[in-house]
């Protein structure tokens, strides 16, 4: 299975539930963003997500509230480091204990101290490691060396105590495919139950020209799809064909919805229009049909999964062939069957340290 069996049933459950509603608009995932605190200052990430105060943090309550308010089956923690909240061990009971099933997503540096031996593996809980590439680029794109075999070692450790473990890796323009398909055949290696891949989102707050245009997600998506059933990428066929310019979707950035320190963030887990106090307010004020149509100047380059994923498994369960393409894809999970010969150079480096 692509998905975990619980959580697929999770979301099937909720979205027959929204259809018999004859709800159009509805949100799927929250962005939990508790902290906007980080160890680390990754050159991608939009300056406030890092430079947050840790007493400026959402309160557990605040946390729930913002889940029982969304409703949504499955939440992404973000921030911010989230293994950096200091409530982690409270706020993952009470959302286990509400039958949420979590992305918690992390750079790895606090695992040892705040995760092991504290939050034990649960099936609602899903370890989402952050990796930009190999050693060199992702150390480049974290500021700091030694981060990604802190991380490797952490993806190792993760799989030996039990936790589900998934990776997030964001392409940059400056990312090659031979790169993108090592770091796929590396993770094969080490049995991660999920990759992430997406393309980069130029934030207004970062400076450096590092990301995509739709051009280059175009043709670097492409020769990504090519391979992609070789390994367990998580974004759905259907994604990935639109992330190649292959077909059209519009926009659901009411599908994945942003609470963060500074309120409901709008009107996407991208840009910071406006933020909301209330969850009525935020959901009833945003213009959602002007940001479906992508015609902000802001959306021209987003091929992002937190506005595009529910467009695309809304557009390939209205198409019977798109629609067994689905299920199939769910249920199939690549694995290697065989050790792959790892004889030679290291396979995690791609030029000398
Ligand atoms: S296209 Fe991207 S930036 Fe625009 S609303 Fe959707 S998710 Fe946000």
């Amino acid at each position: 299975m692509r998905f975990p069996l619980g959580l697929a049933l999770a979301v099937g459950r909720y979205m027959a539930s929204q259809a018999l509603r004859r709800r159009d608009r509805f949100p799927t995932t929250l962005m939990l963003e508790p902290l906007y605190t980080c160890n680390l200052a990754c050159v991608g990430c939009s300056t406030e997500r890092h430079t947050g105060k840790l007493s400026d943090r959402l309160t557990v309550a605040q946390c729930l509230e913002a889940v029982d308010q969304s409703k949504v089956p499955t939440l992404s923690l973000c921030g911010g480091e989230p293994t950096l909240y200091p409530e982690l061990p409270e706020l993952l009971q009470g959302l286990i204990e509400r039958g949420k099933y979590i992305f918690l997503c992390t750079n790895t540096l606090a695992m040892e101290k705040r995760v092991f031996d504290v939050v034990p593996p649960d099936k609602h809980l899903i370890v989402n490691v952050h990796l930009d590439g190999l050693r060199e680029t992702h150390d480049f794109v974290c500021n700091r060396a030694g981060v990604f075999d802190h991380a490797m070692r952490m993806i190792a450790e993760c799989k030996a105590r039990g936790y589900q473990t998934m990776t997030n890796t964001t392409v940059f323009q400056e990312t090659s495919l031979e790169e993108v398909r090592e770091l796929c055949e590396l993770l094969m290696d080490h049995d991660v139950d999920g990759m992430l891949i997406s393309p980069g989102y130029q934030y207004e707050t970062v400076q450096r020209d590092i990301f995509l245009k739709r051009e280059d997600i175009h043709a670097k998506f492409g020769e990504i799809l090519k391979f992609s059933k070789q390994y367990p990428i998580i974004a759905t066929p259907t994604f990935l064909r639109f992330a190649a310019g292959q077909r059209e979707l519009n926009c659901s950035p009411y599908s994945t919805v942003t609470r963060t320190p500074l309120g409901w963030k709008a009107p996407c887990y991208l840009i910071d229009e406006k933020y909301y106090s209330t969850w009525d307010e935020f959901w009833t004020s945003v213009d959602w049909a002007y940001w479906e149509s992508r015609q902000d100047a802001r959306c021209q380059n987003c091929y992002m999964h937190s506005g595009f994923e529910a467009s695309a498994v809304r557009a390939a369960t209205s198409n019977p062939k798109e629609a067994l393409e689905l299920l199939a894809w769910q249920m199939t999970r690549p694995r290697r069957r065989t050790p792959r010969n790892t004889s030679g150079p290291s396979p995690v480096t791609t030029t000398p340290n």
